[in-house]
C-alpha cells in the first residue's frame, strides 16, 4: 500500500526533460510509482493540480554547520525547497576543532548561544543525527579549519610532518563521513597556502572519491589566475572541482567575464571534471574584516580586532588605505563605503541594514573609523553585504552549463537566535528568486532546465545517490510550487521573509512544509 499520493501536479523531473502530467506514489522513504491515475486507498493524499512538482532541491553550497544545530527545522532553507545541503564550504566545517580552531570555532559559535560540545567529524555528524534535520545533509571537510588545526591562523607554511599531519585529518575525516574537501583561499589562513599543500589534500580526498569544493583565491583582479589554480589543483589531484559562488567582482573587472566565459566554454568542450554555482544577487556577503589587508588578517578574528585597536597599527592601517584605495577597492570590489551595508553585528543592532557611508554621517563620522570600530567591537564577527557585481554578468553566468544553482547561505530562522541578523537575502531566496525572477520574469533560463540546475546537476557532481530526480526507486524528496507564483520574498531591507508558491516539501518521504507550514518533523540524514 502507498503511504503518500501526489495527485494531479505536473511533474518536472530534474533530468532537464520536459514536464508530465502524473501522480506520485511514495511508500516509506522511496517514490514507489510515477503514473497518471495512481489510486491509494488509505494513504495520504495531496492535491497537486496546477502545481509543478519536482525534485527537492539540492543546495551545493551552504554554511549551515552551526545553524543545523541551533535549529534543526532549517526554515529558511526548507521553504525554498531545499530538500538536501552541502555543508562545510568556503573552507570552513563544523569539526575537527582542535588546536586554536577550536576558539576560532567557539567565538562563531556563541553568536548563536551554541556551546560546543565535540572535536572529531564523528562526533560532529553524531550531534547533527542526535538532533535531527528537517532536511539531509552531505558534509565537506574544510581546509581552513584542518589548517587552524595544525598551524594555527598565522601566515606560515606547513613543515613536511604538519603536512602529512593535514593529509592524516582529511583521511580520518572523509573515513569518518565527510564527502569532499572545501578551501576558502580567498580567506586566512587558506590564502597562505600555496597551490602545492592544497594539492596534497585534495589528492587524499581523491583516494575516497571525494569532491574538490573551492571558494577561489580573487573573484576580482585576480579571478581568472584563481580559476586557473583550481583547475590545476582538479588536474594534479585527479579530482572532480566545483567553483563556489562563480561571479566576477568589483566594478574595474566586469571587462573579465568575457575571457571566464571562454575559459568554461573550454573547460565544458574539453570534458573536464570542473562545474560551478552561483547565487542569483549582484551582491556577495562575508565577513567585515576580510576588506581588511591580508597582512592585518592574521591570527583570527580576535587578533584582528585587537590589531585594529592598536593605535600604531590603526594609523598603519589608515596609511595603507590611503596609499592603495584600488587594492582595497579590489578586496571589497565597491566603489565607496555606500556600497558596503552592514548584515551582523551583534554589538550594534542599530547599524544593522544601514551602509557604512549612511553610520557615518549619521554620527559625523569618518567611514574609515567606523569600518574599524565594527570591526573592534564584534571582536572580529560582524559581517556585511558589498553590491559588487553587474545584472547582466549574473544572468550570463547563470545561463552557462557548467553552472549550478547554490545559494552560499546558511539554514537560518527569523525566530530565537538565528534570527538577530540583518543577512543576505540569499539564505532565504536563492531557489525561489531564480524560479520566479530569472525563469518566469526575465526568462534567463526554460523552468526544466532551472530545476535541473537546482537538482540532479548537483546530485551528479557531488555523488548524491537516488537524489534529485523524480524516478520510481529514487529518494522521495520532494516539492511542489507554482510556477506561476513562486517568488522570493526576501530582500536586502527585510530579509527575514519566507518565500511565496511553494505550498509542500516532501523529505524522505516525510511532509515537512505543508500549505505553507512547516510541520516539526525532521526526517533528514547525515548523506
Ligand atoms: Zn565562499
Amino acid at each position: 500500500m502507498l503511504d503518500l499520493v501526489i495527485k494531479g501536479g505536473t511533474v518536472i523531473d530534474g533530468t532537464g526533460a520536459a514536464g508530465f502530467r502524473a501522480d506520485i506514489g511514495i511508500v516509506d522513504d522511496r517514490i514507489a510509482v510515477v503514473a497518471q491515475g495512481i489510486d491509494g486507498p488509505g494513504a495520504q493524499e495531496i492535491d497537486a493540480s496546477g502545481l509543478c512538482v519536482t525534485p527537492g532541491f539540492i543546495d551545493p553550497h551552504t554554511h549551515s554547520d552551526l545553524t543545523l544545530i541551533v535549529d534543526p527545522c532549517a526554515q529558511s532553507k526548507i521553504r525554498q525547497g531545499v530538500t538536501t545541503e552541502i555543508v562545510g564550504n568556503c573552507g570552513f566545517s563544523g569539526a575537527p576543532v582542535l588546536g586554536d580552531a577550536h576558539a576560532q570555532m567557539s567565538a562563531e559559535a556563541a553568536q548563536y548561544d551554541l556551546t560546543m560540545s565535540w572535536a572529531t567529524v564523528s562526533e560532529y555528524l553524531g550531534k547533527i543525527r542526535d538532533t535531527g534535520a528537517a532536511l539531509n545533509v552531505v558534509p565537506l571537510l574544510g581546509h581552513n579549519t584542518v589548517r587552524g588545526c595544525v598551524l594555527g591562523y598565522d601566515d606560515v607554511q606547513p613543515t613536511a610532518a604538519q603536512q602529512a599531519e593535514m593529509e592524516r585529518l582529511v583521511a580520518e575525516a572523509m573515513e569518518q563521513g565527510t564527502r569532499g574537501l572545501s578551501t576558502g583561499l580567498y580567506y586566512p589562513p587558506g590564502y597562505y597556502a600555496g597551490t602545492d599543500e592544497v594539492v596534497g589534500l585534495a589528492a587524499v580526498t581523491a583516494r575516497y572519491g571525494g569532491i574538490y569544493a573551492s571558494h577561489i583565491r580573487g573573484e576580482c583582479d585576480t579571478l581568472l589566475t584563481a580559476v586557473a589554480e583550481a583547475v590545476e589543483i582538479g588536474e594534479r589531484a585527479d579530482i572532480v572541482v566545483e567553483i563556489a559562488h562563480l561571479k566576477v567582482e568589483g566594478f574595474s573587472n566586469w571587462h573579465l567575464v568575457e575571457d571566464l566565459l571562454r575559459v568554461l566554454d573550454s573547460l565544458q568542450a574539453s570534458g573536464a571534471r570542473v562545474g560551478c554555482d552561483q547565487y542569483p544577487y549582484r551582491a556577495s556577503s562575508t565577513w567585515l574584516a576580510a576588506m581588511l589587508p591580508y597582512w592585518a588578517q592574521t591570527g583570527g578574528s580576535e587578533s584582528i580586532a585587537q590589531r585594529v585597536a592598536d593605535p600604531v597599527m590603526r594609523a598603519t592601517l589608515r596609511e595603507d588605505w590611503e596609499q592603495n584605495q584600488i587594492e582595497w577597492q579590489n578586496r571589497g570590489g565597491v566603489r565607496d563605503w555606500s556600497e558596503v551595508l552592514i548584515s551582523a553585528c551583534e554589538e550594534r543592532p542599530d547599524v544593522l541594514g544601514k551602509t557604512i557611508a549612511e553610520v557615518a554621517d549619521l554620527e559625523h563620522r569618518d567611514p574609515l573609523d567606523v569600518f574599524f570600530d565594527l570591526i573592534i567591537i564584534s571582536r572580529g564577527q560582524a559581517s556585511a553585504v558589498w553590491f559588487d557585481q553587474n545584472e547582466d554578468i549574473v544572468q550570463t553566468l547563470m545561463r552557462h552549463p557548467l553552472v549550478a544553482v547554490g545559494s552560499d547561505g546558511a539554514a537560518l530562522s527569523p525566530e530565537g537566535p538565528l534570527g538577530r541578523q540583518r543577512v543576505h537575502p540569499r539564505n532565504y531566496g536563492t531557489f525561489p528568486r531564480v524560479l520566479g525572477r530569472y525563469v518566469r520574469e526575465k526568462r534567463v533560463l526554460a523552468l526544466e532546465e532551472a530545476v535541473r540546475k537546482m537538482t540532479s546537476m548537483t546530485a551528479e557532481r557531488y555523488s548524491v545517490e537516488d537524489r534529485g530526480v523524480v524516478r520510481e526507486g529514487a529518494y522521495a524528496d520532494i516539492v511542489l510550487f507554482n510556477a506561476g507564483a513562486v517568488a522570493d520574498r526576501s530582500t536586502f531591507a527585510d530579509p527575514l521573509q519566507y518565500p511565496a508558491g511553494i505550498p509542500y516539501v516532501i523529505v524522505n518521504g516525510q511532509v515537512v512544509v505543508e500549505q505553507e507550514r512547516h510541520t516539526g518533523a525532521l526526517p533528514g540524514r547525515v548523506l
